[in-house]
């Protein structure tokens, strides 16, 4: 387990790289009680926290599972996230709706699909830690007791931080700022290889990289990706930024070639254009991501003025897509004056 401290502020990095579904938290140290900023570090991340620290809040990000899977090991904490991801914690429809499973599923199937995503996550986990395969497959359910206003100046156990609202790869999703260490969280802008990730219904591409260029807005001197790269300087950040969100271009780019040679919808998803087309084939859970980002791209086409709406419904009807589904915005809740 590595670390590494700014501050009040320490930056604790996952297993296996905190590659996905592990991911990195941050620790504030405050006077009398700790706050861990996401939970989904692996059990040896958890235990080292639950014996060095007295965690009282744990904030998430937003609401996706390798962000959040400790939580629940954390019973006395509690537990805060944005206002408009709470709704998804509480009540599991509304998470599907959220996640896009709506879009081609019913809620049987869709139950079904979310037990698969949890099983093809749980592989993913580092081979010789059975105890995080446990804990991921059996995490108690979280519940937020609290919401935190976006863009605000907030107090963590003493230390100010701003949650930047940055919709985007979900439209709840937020980067926690701190501005007397100029240190940022921006989590899911991880720069990957893969790149960006923007395949639920409530993600935004257009909002994504409008979100992305609002990280560098402020006067941020390191930024913490969730995943992969860590820490890195601004300068760092700012040139793998542009590598890559031009991921999202080069990937649209594909799918305007691949309409324009003639790829029949039903081919489409078989193209490598997201995920990896053997993967594709073999993994229901990668099918219905290649095919929900593929018809993100083809509404992003559209309203820049792409000739493909024809194509767009032909695609809709080959998969047995639901439209009014694809698309999501939930409510905002307020738990702040709770308590
Ligand atoms: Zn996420």
């Amino acid at each position: 387990m590595s670390h590494m401290q700014i501050g009040p502020i320490e930056i604790l990095f996952g297993e296996n790289g905190s590659r996905a579904p592990y991911s990195t938290s941050l620790l504030l140290k405050g006077r009398e009680a700790d706050a861990m900023i996401d939970c989904g570090g692996g059990q040896r991340v958890f235990d080292y926290v639950k014996r060095e620290r007295n965690i009282a809040d744990i904030i998430l990000t937003h609401y996706h599972l390798d962000h959040r899977w400790g939580a629940g090991l954390f019973p006395d904490a509690n537990i805060w996230i944005n206002p408009l991801d709470a709704a998804k914690l509480a009540d599991q429809a509304e998470l599907f709706r959220a996640a896009g499973y709506y879009a081609m599923f019913d809620h049987k199937q869709a139950e079904r699909i979310w037990d698969e995503e949890q099983r093809y996550e749980a592989q993913k986990l580092a081979k010789d830690r059975e105890a995080d395969s446990k804990a991921y497959l059996q995490q108690p359910p979280v519940t937020a007791d609290r919401t935190y206003p976006y863009d605000q100046e907030v107090e963590i156990v003493g230390t100010r931080a701003v949650m930047l609202h940055t919709p985007g790869h979900v439209e709840g999703f937020c980067c926690p700022y701190f501005p007397d260490y100029g240190v940022m969280l921006v989590g899911d802008f991880d720069l990957s290889s893969f790149g960006p990730w923007y395949f639920g219904a409530d993600s935004h591409i257009d909002s994504f990289v409008a979100s992305a260029r609002r990280t560098l807005e402020v006067d941020a001197a390191t930024y913490v990706t969730s995943h992969h790269k860590g820490v890195v300087s601004r300068v760092e950040y700012r040139k793998g930024l542009e590598v890559y969100l031009a991921i999202i271009d080069r990937r649209e780019e594909q799918i305007r070639q691949a309409v324009r040679r003639g790829v029949s919808p039903e081919q489409m998803v078989y193209q490598s254009l997201l995920f990896r087309q053997e993967h594709v084939q073999n993994i229901p859970l990668l099918t219905f991501y290649e095919k929900l980002g593929i018809a993100k791209h083809l509404e992003r086409l559209l309203a820049h003025g792409e000739p493909f709406h024809d194509y767009y419904q032909c695609f809709l009807r080959a998969h047995a897509m639901r439209a009014e589904f694809l698309a999501y915005s939930g409510r905002a809740v307020d738990y702040t004056g709770h308590g």
